[in-house]
């Protein structure tokens, strides 16, 4: 059931004080990839939201570069397709991009300008919310393509620093909080 699906994700995940810096504690989640069983909870209890909340999806959004390792898997039991959103200067042909901000300075991200098509209801996943700054980029890029934003989906949100506020008006949906 859920709850053993759940638990088993949360088994997966080991947590680093002070990295990349002091005073981050890093959620790492490269024991979900290590396991199959792990892995295909992940895509089950991501799947299982979809279906439950949406009549149509038409592709999945999936963030630099975590996005990628679980987007795929879920698009792929949807049967949708996946787009990239990527770090700047990693796609070839026209891009549209969108600068946000970080702690120190700005980044960028962009997709490519034919990934998305007006009106194509779209989700987007990555591994974790923690101030919501990334999935908000990914916001606009859709925004700017005129793509309908269905939804925000992690498998980690840290709840104290209220990323899902700075979303709002799209809903996030997250396997585990801390
Ligand atoms: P933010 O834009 O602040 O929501 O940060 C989200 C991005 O940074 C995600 O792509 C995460 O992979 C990464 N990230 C931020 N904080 C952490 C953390 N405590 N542990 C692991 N990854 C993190």
């Amino acid at each position: 059931g859920t709850e053993g699906k759940l638990q088993l994700v949360q088994k997966h995940i080991r947590a680093f004080p002070d990295f990349p810096k002091k005073g981050i504690l890093f959620r790492d989640i490269c024991p979900i990839l290590k396991s199959p069983a792990a892995l295909t909870a992940v895509t089950d209890l991501f799947e299982e939201h979809v279906r439950n909340h949406y009549q149509q999806v038409d592709l999945i959004i999936g963030l630099d570069a975590r996005g990628f390792l679980f987007g795929p898997l879920l698009a792929q039991r949807l049967g949708v397709g996946f787009v990239l959103v990527r770090k700047k200067g990693k796609l070839p042909g026209t891009t549209v991009c969108v600068a946000y901000d970080l702690e120190y300075g700005t980044a960028e991200v962009e997709i490519q300008e034919d990934a998305v098509a007006p009106g194509q209801k779209v989700l987007i996943i990555d591994d974790l919310l923690a101030t919501g700054g990334t999935l908000y980029a990914a916001c606009e890029l859709m925004k700017k393509q005129q793509a309908e934003v269905l939804g925000c989906m992690v498998v980690i949100q840290l709840k104290d620093l209220n990323g899902a506020d700075r979303l709002k008006p799209h809903g996030v949906f997250s396997l585990l909080q801390y």
